[in-house]
């Protein structure tokens, strides 16, 4: 083995092919394997007990004594989004020594690479990615982005609040709200329905505004995903021309992306996250 380890090691290229196979196969096994909520089985502590033969008592010393190894994370789906979104985006799976590099510099640089994450699902949630880490804030609510006033006084929201920007974006707007599914609300839209075309301008001015404002505040790129995000890819030159009119400075609009994956993402994202940890301990 050499004394000093560089980028021309083999060392240093046998780990990062060896990151580069772990995130496909992690890849191909989320693909494969997409547990529903519903579908998810947890072993009760019987199951554990009749499996490792031991007793109820036993089982018990063993994790008031951690001799079981695991190690567990709490997040929520957003951000487990939001980290498979920022993965992707950075390429990992298309590692190479030269973007190994500019990722090692931009990291030590200390350079921003702000991103908000904000997800379109019957909720609207949010995630904020900065200097290679999910910001979580003071309270661990960083990126609620679902629950800032675009309308004081508007419409009711399941938090309690009035005017939320979830109340406005979510995908019940253009789904529940009007009696249809969101495929069909689309379909609607394209055979140019008068009302579906009315509350598509609204929903758009209201989305538009949210991300505007979250624009303003972060000065780094926004991203949307989630189920809606895929419906609303072809209106993207348009959803860019809406915020450069919001936006108080200079802007192209092209801060706004669509998530590469407007699917569900959020396992793949929570195994990358111990990858990351991995990595960042090399
Ligand atoms: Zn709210």
């Amino acid at each position: 083995m050499a004394e000093i380890i560089t980028k021309d090691s083999e060392e240093f290229k046998e780990i990062t092919g060896w990151i580069k196979r772990t995130g496909r196969a992690l890849e191909k096994a989320t693909a494969r394997i997409r547990p529903g909520i519903a579908d998810e089985h947890y072993l009760s502590g019987e199951e554990v007990c009749e499996k490792l033969h031991i007793s109820k008592r036993t089982l018990q010393a063993l994790r008031d004594e951690k001799a079981i190894p695991y190690t567990s994370r709490a997040t929520n789906i957003t951000r487990a989004n939001a980290y498979a979104e920022f993965w992707f985006d950075r390429k990992f799976e298309n590692l190479t020594m030269n973007n190994v590099e500019d990722f090692n510099r931009s990291a030590a640089s200390g350079q921003s690479d702000a991103k908000l994450y904000v997800m379109l699902n019957t909720g609207v949630g949010g995630a904020y990615i900065d200097k290679e880490k999910l910001q979580t804030g003071v309270h661990n609510r960083y990126g609620e982005f679902g629950h800032m006033t675009i309308h004081p006084h508007g419409r009711k929201c399941f938090c309690g609040k009035e005017g939320c920007f979830e109340a406005y974006v979510s995908a019940r707007r253009l789904s529940t709200e009007q009696d249809c599914t969101l495929d069909e609300f689309f379909s609607q839209l394209q055979q140019e329905n008068p009302r579906f075309i009315k509350v598509f301008e609204e929903y758009l001015d209201d989305l538009t505004t949210g991300i505007n404002n979250l624009y303003i505040m972060c000065d780094g790129n926004v991203v949307v995903g989630g189920p809606v995000a895929k419906y609303l890819v072809p209106y993207q030159d348009k959803i860019r021309r809406m915020l450069v009119e919001k936006y108080s400075f200079d802007t192209d609009g092209s801060y706004f992306s669509f998530a590469q994956c407007t699917a569900e993402q959020a396992d793949t994202g929570a195994a990358l996250m111990f990858l990351g940890d991995f990595i960042s301990n090399i």
